[in-house]
């Protein structure tokens, strides 16, 4: 069965200070032919050149909180673009302040960009539904952190329904009627006899979701929207003999994570935003699995199919 691409590739997986050739957060999703952007640490313009992903084809940009770690390659990125003659606009997905630094940013550097930004402000008190198109929709959840901060979760869009070709020619539909049952809808034949939709259609495959959840302390309740992830991105900050660490900073550790994974009965779990005080990534791994057995280290250049 023919499934369209959706594809995360993984940019930086470092916390605060790059370490051990680890970049700050970011991540490129590939979701039917379009392309998006979750966060930009510094040098993601770097790692998208190195992993060739097209940058001049990125048309939404979620950015999670106004961290450095978070926020410090956009400046760049957005530059570089207007350099390379961006007429597209491109719409950004963050908290309402990220104008201001963008804007102080281009105006006291005279930096003129040649495209439309558009700027979708996300809030960090409820879930929202805060874009929508044929292909996809994402929504925030409020995380629990230092600054306002929302994790993302992005759905594709149901499918048409799948016609039974044999069926309706046993029920001799006419070809005008077909985009009626791709939705759901009943049909009828020539002399006017209703043909239920479910006689001569099947259900699409099921609809596929990527949850990205950094930076955030461990989640007390979580959205029905964020349930059944195919693929949850949760940060890993700190192993569990840190959690007091964890607990100042409003970050998790790999328990926490997992146990996250578990709440939302995501198929995977996948962890980053790692502290630079970790060289070896195995052992927040093995911690996480521990919990949850289907759990993956994010790692710079790793491309996850959802
Ligand atoms: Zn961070
Ligand atoms: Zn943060």
């Amino acid at each position: 069965m023919y499934l369209p691409p959706f594809e995360v590739y993984i940019l930086g997986t470092s916390s605060a200070i790059p370490a051990f050739d680890r970049y700050p957060s970011s991540q490129f999703i590939h979701i039917n032919g379009s392309y998006i952007l979750i966060d930009c640490g510094e040098g993601t313009q770097m790692q998208l050149k190195k992993y060739k992903l097209p940058s001049n084809r990125i048309d939404l940009i979620l950015i999670s909180h106004l961290h450095g770690d978070h926020i410090f390659g956009l400046p760049g990125l957005l530059t570089s673009l207007s350099l390379l003659q961006r007429q597209k606009p491109l719409k950004i997905i963050a908290p309402q302040s990220l104008k201001i630094i963008l804007d102080t940013i281009f105006t006291e550097s005279e930096a003129k960009i040649s495209y439309p930004i558009e700027y979708i402000f996300t809030q960090p008190t409820h879930p929202e539904l805060i874009f929508e198109n044929d292909k996809f929709k994402i929504s925030t959840v409020p995380l629990i952190h230092r600054l306002p901060t929302t994790g993302f979760v992005i759905e594709e869009q149901p499918a048409d329904r799948k016609i039974i070709k044999e069926k309706v020619q046993e029920y001799a539909i006419p070809i005008h009627q077909f985009n009626r049952l791709k939705k759901g809808l009943d049909a009828e034949d020539e002399q006017g006899n209703i043909i239920k939709n479910e006689w001569v259609t099947q259900d699409p495959p099921p609809t596929r979701k990527y949850v990205y959840f950094s930076d955030t302390a461990l989640l007390s309740s979580i959205p029905e929207v964020a349930f059944n992830a195919d693929v949850l991105y949760h940060e890993t900050t700190f192993l569990k003999e840190h959690q007091d660490l964890a607990k100042i900073t409003m970050h998790s550790t790999s328990i926490d994570a997992a146990q996250t994974a578990i709440k939302i009965k995501a198929k995977k779990l996948l962890v980053g935003h790692y502290s630079s005080r970790y060289e070896n990534l195995d052992l927040l791994l093995n911690e996480a699995k521990t919990i949850f057995e289907n759990t993956e280290l994010a790692k710079e250049g790793k491309k996850i199919v959802v």
